[in-house]
This record gives structure tokens, C-alpha cells and sequence, in this order.
């Protein structure tokens, strides 16, 4: 079993207005790859910066090769040399030239000689496509180059961990690649890495394990294939699936049906879902509701009824929820009688463009779900 490189003991953290982590435990080896993913604010960036003595926590334990550098007696001048850390706004010396960039901490902290640094420091600049600009200025590079400039100062202190901070999302669309590249070949070499990122794809492709983080810790954790492909806990499914959620309430027959059809087409056009299946879910949501205001109610009897519409945009599908406070009645059962069935405009329409109906009685609710 390879060797425990970073463990953390009950971290937590607290500001004035948010405990963004509350008691997080984790045990990272050599040699991993973690992508850290999850919802903005839920701490991942602060959990980071932790590490990195870039923030105190307010309680808990963080061993580095064994030492708690969280202790206010450790020399942590000494342990940030081993601890690379690539930040969203790379953050180079901008009086100083590509090649005094990285060779100013390994010739100043190191003591390394000048024309040794200078050695490697041209190694890295072609590993990444990058020996031109030896001579260069930051502010004559793109963000991408500036990115990739930014990691290879890192590398050049020999980080036994990498900790990168969205090191993409300041970046133009066109550069994220370039930056990506970089991180894919650092990863193949072996070098633990911890990734916060929103490029989903890239966190699962290059991720030994991937954390998700809510709630304060860390939610859910697993291989990319566990928590991409099947998540198990509530919020870690509806942020890999990004769902979003509809709501809608219906307390009377004379119910005010064009404002529901607006706020589904507001829905819709936030999410860009297209017209044609804007105008299916409005459908849906219609025919439901009449439906089960005619088999469910008597004329004065008091209604409730509520929609929620899950759409997720990873799968391009929604799950429509309805619950029916009233006596049961099962809107697709009609389909069983062809006679009825052609009676009924409304099911008619539903069971054209909806699939996987099912209804339940519940505690004097009908259930229903289906799926458009
Ligand atoms: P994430 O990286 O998951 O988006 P952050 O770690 O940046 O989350 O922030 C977590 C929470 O802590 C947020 O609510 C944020 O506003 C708050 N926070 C972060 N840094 C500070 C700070 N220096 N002072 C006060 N609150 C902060």
C-alpha cells in the first residue's frame, strides 16, 4: 500500500457569517490524483487553502508527512516549498521576465545555482510547448501560456503535492485546453495532485478519486466511474446529473393556468430547452392537472395539487412528480379501455409524449411520475 502523503482530522472552519466545512476527514496517498467537485461556496477552495497555511483552520488536524502543519509550532516556511499551489489568476511577478519568474524562489530559497535552475527551468519551459518565451514578459503572454508559466514556477520548487485552485476558470474558453494538457501529463508522472475544478469531464478523466463536496465536508466520495456514473446520495445526483427543479402549486379548479405556463416557459428558456419541448411540458402539466381536478374532485371540494419537474441536462430529460390530494384516481388507467381511452383527449396526449407512467395512492395523495 503506497504511503499516506496528506491526512486530514476533523478540519473544520468557521468565518463571522458561514462555517463553510464543519469536520472534514480524508487520508490522501502519493502518488493519487483528487479532483474535489461540488457546488460553489460548500468550502472546497477554502479546504485548499488550508493546506496551504493561506488560511487558519479554526479546528482540527492536518498531517504532511506526518507532521500536523496545522500546529502553530510548525515551520511551515519549510513544508510550503513541498506544497505547489496554481491559483485561477496565475499570479506571476509581472516586472520580472519567464525566466526570473522561475528561477527566483529555487535560486533564493533552495540556495540552487543559478545556472542549474536556469537548466531546468528551460526543460520545463519546452515540456510545455513554452521555450520561446523564455525571455518574455507575462503581460505579452495569453492566459493559457501565463497558466502553464505559473505551473512550471511550482514545479520548479520539486512539490512533493500540487494543489490547484480552478486553474482554468479565469481562463478564455480557447486556453482551457492548453492548461489541461499540462495537468494530463503531470498526472501520468505520477505526482499527487489535488484538482478543485468545474471542467467535469477533465475531473473525471484525470482523477484517481474524485470528493464531492456539500454540507460542510465531504459529501461523497469515490472512483470517477462511482460518483459520475453512479452517485449515491441526493445532492451528489443532482449536481453530476445538474438537474434543476420546477415547482408549481394548485389550490383551486379556477386555477390561473396561463400563469403556470409562464413560469414553466421561464423555466425552460433559463435552461434553453428547446420550444417544441417547452410546449410538451406544458402540455403535460396541463392535461395532468385537468385530469385529476375532473377524477379526483367533486365540484366544491377543496384542491391541492403540486408539480415538481426534475430536468436533468446531462441526461436532456424531465421527471414530472405530481401529487393529488384526493380520492384516487389513476389518470393512465383509461389507456386499458380503448373506448375511454379515445374519450379522453388529455391522457391521449399524455401517453403520446410522456413515457414510463406510474401511479401510487399514498396517505390519501395520488403519486404520480412519468418521464418526458
Ligand atoms: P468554494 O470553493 O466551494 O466555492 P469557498 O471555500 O470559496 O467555496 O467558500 C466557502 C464559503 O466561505 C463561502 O460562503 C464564502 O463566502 C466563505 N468565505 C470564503 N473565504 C472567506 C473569507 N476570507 N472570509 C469570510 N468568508 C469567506
Amino acid at each position: 500500500m503506497s504511503e499516506v502523503i496528506l491526512k486530514i482530522e476533523n478540519l473544520r472552519k468557521e468565518y463571522a457569517e458561514t462555517t463553510p466545512l464543519k469536520n472534514v476527514n480524508v487520508e490522501i496517498k502519493r502518488g493519487e490524483v483528487i479532483s474535489i467537485i461540488g457546488p460553489s461556496g460548500t468550502g472546497k477552495s477554502t479546504f485548499l487553502r488550508m493546506i496551504n497555511h493561506l488560511e487558519n483552520p479554526t479546528a482540527g488536524k492536518i498531517f504532511f508527512d506526518g507532521e500536523n502543519i496545522a500546529d502553530a509550532n510548525c515551520n511551515f516556511e519549510l513544508v510550503r516549498r513541498k506544497i505547489g499551489m496554481i491559483f485561477q489568476s496565475f499570479d506571476l511577478f509581472a516586472g520580472m521576465t519567464v525566466i526570473e519568474n522561475l528561477i527566483a524562489a529555487p535560486v533564493e530559497l533552495l540556495k540552487i545555482p543559478a545556472q542549474e535552475a536556469y537548466d531546468k527551468a528551460k526543460d520545463l519551459l519546452q515540456q510545455v510547448g513554452l521555450a520561446e518565451k523564455i525571455f518574455s514578459y507575462p503581460d505579452e503572454l495569453s492566459g493559457g501560456q501565463q497558466q502553464r508559466i505559473a505551473i512550471c514556477r511550482s514545479l520548479m520548487m520539486e512539490p512533493e503535492i500540487l494543489l490547484f485552485d480552478e486553474p482554468t476558470s479565469a481562463l478564455d474558453p480557447t486556453m482551457v485546453g492548453e492548461v489541461l494538457a499540462v495537468m494530463r501529463m503531470l498526472a501520468k508522472r505520477n505526482l499527487t495532485m489535488i484538482i478543485v475544478t468545474h471542467e467535469m469531464n477533465f475531473a473525471r478523466e484525470v482523477a484517481t478519486r474524485v470528493l464531492f463536496f456539500a454540507d460542510g465536508g465531504i459529501y461523497e466520495q469515490g472512483t470517477p466511474e462511482e460518483i459520475f456514473d453512479a452517485p449515491q446520495r441526493e445532492k451528489t445526483i443532482a449536481f453530476i446529473r445538474r438537474q434543476k427543479f420546477f415547482h408549481y402549486e394548485i389550490f383551486s379548479r379556477h386555477f390561473d393556468l396561463m400563469e403556470m405556463q409562464n413560469k414553466i416557459q421561464l423555466f425552460a428558456e433559463k435552461y434553453g430547452l428547446k420550444p417544441r419541448y417547452t410546449y410538451r411540458m406544458q402540455l403535460c402539466c396541463e392535461e395532468i392537472i385537468y385530469e385529476m381536478i375532473g377524477g379526483c374532485y367533486d365540484d366544491d371540494e377543496k384542491i391541492f395539487i403540486s408539480i415538481d419537474i426534475i430536468y436533468s441536462e446531462v441526461v436532456g430529460k424531465a421527471d414530472f412528480k405530481i401529487l393529488c390530494k384526493g380520492k384516487p384516481h389513476n389518470p393512465f388507467d383509461k389507456k386499458l379501455s380503448v373506448v375511454n381511452f379515445a374519450d379522453n383527449l388529455g391522457v391521449k396526449i399524455l401517453h403520446s409524449v410522456a413515457e414510463n407512467f406510474n401511479h401510487a395512492y399514498e396517505d390519501g395523495f395520488n403519486v404520480i411520475d412519468f418521464e418526458l
